[in-house]
């Protein structure tokens, strides 16, 4: 069966409560596709009042990340049960920028991948490489370490309901795009490293993304990619570029 591509956008820790409404709202009648699964990726604060927003069209609400624990004496962070009670079906884990600036490591990534799966809500686990681990040619050999940590104890029919983020560093927030060769090879790798762990069933199902300075110029020929199922966007998701970027194939 053919995987159905999943276009996210991740807002990072832009918009206010009354801006993502507004926003959802300009983006409303620019996202239809009945192609695609459409996810708005939004600070925690912005969940319930997107949720609203989007009430009744395609577009699904995320989160951008999410604890470990069940609850507790966590000061600041969110916990599972808050976004599956906000009606969260999708979260980012193990961004480049929470690895970066909040200390995440591969064994995070993987405690709260368990803890997503445990409650029904599907990770989106992103991995990448930075300039100088590509130029010094071990990009394949860094993320194949990240997704077998990543998906350590995870089974064969979690992993096939997962989505896999492939965000080289280096093309994040820079305008500078991986070409659609180097995006290719890399999601080939991670299929092929999932097919190793697992089976060639799983492999086919897991759905995988490319993330890092997708435009709507860029998109078409990314997401016509065989192992690019789709992208995970940011500074592009909070304008009506979006709208062109989910209609990639229009
Ligand atoms: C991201 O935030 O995951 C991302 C890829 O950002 P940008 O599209 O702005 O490079």
């Amino acid at each position: 069966m053919a995987r159905k591509k999943i276009i996210a956008g991740n807002w990072k820790m832009n918009m206010t409560p009354s801006q993502a409404v507004e926003l959802i709202n300009t983006l409303k009648p620019l996202v239809k596709n009945d192609d695609v699964d459409v996810l708005f990726c939004v600070p925690s604060i912005d969940i319930i009042p997107a949720m609203e927003a989007a009430k009744g069209t395609n577009i699904q609400i995320g989160a951008e990340n999410m604890y470990f624990e069940e609850k507790g004496a966590y000061t600041g962070e969110i916990s599972p049960d808050m976004l599956t009670d906000a009606g969260v079906k999708y979260v980012i884990i193990g961004h480049s920028e929470r690895r970066e600036y909040f200390a995440e490591t591969d064994e995070t990534v993987n405690k709260k991948v368990l803890k997503a799966f445990e409650h029904g809500i599907t990770p989106i686990i992103c991995c990448g490489e930075t300039l100088t681990q590509r130029e010094q040619g071990v990009t394949i050999d860094f993320i194949r370490q990240q997704i077998k940590i990543a998906f350590l104890n995870v089974t064969a029919a979690q992993a096939a309901t997962a989505v896999i983020a492939y965000e080289p560093i280096w093309a994040i927030g820079t305008g500078k795009v991986a070409t659609t060769e180097q995006a290719q090879e890399v999601c080939k790798a991670i299929r092929e490293c999932i097919a190793e762990i697992y089976d060639e069933a799983t492999a086919a199902a897991i759905r995988i993304q490319y993330g890092g300075s997708v435009s709507a110029s860029s998109a078409p020929e990314l997401f016509a990619q065989p192992d690019i199922d789709g992208g995970l966007v940011g500074g592009a998701s909070l304008k009506p570029d979006f709208g062109q970027i989910v209609n990639y194939n229009k």
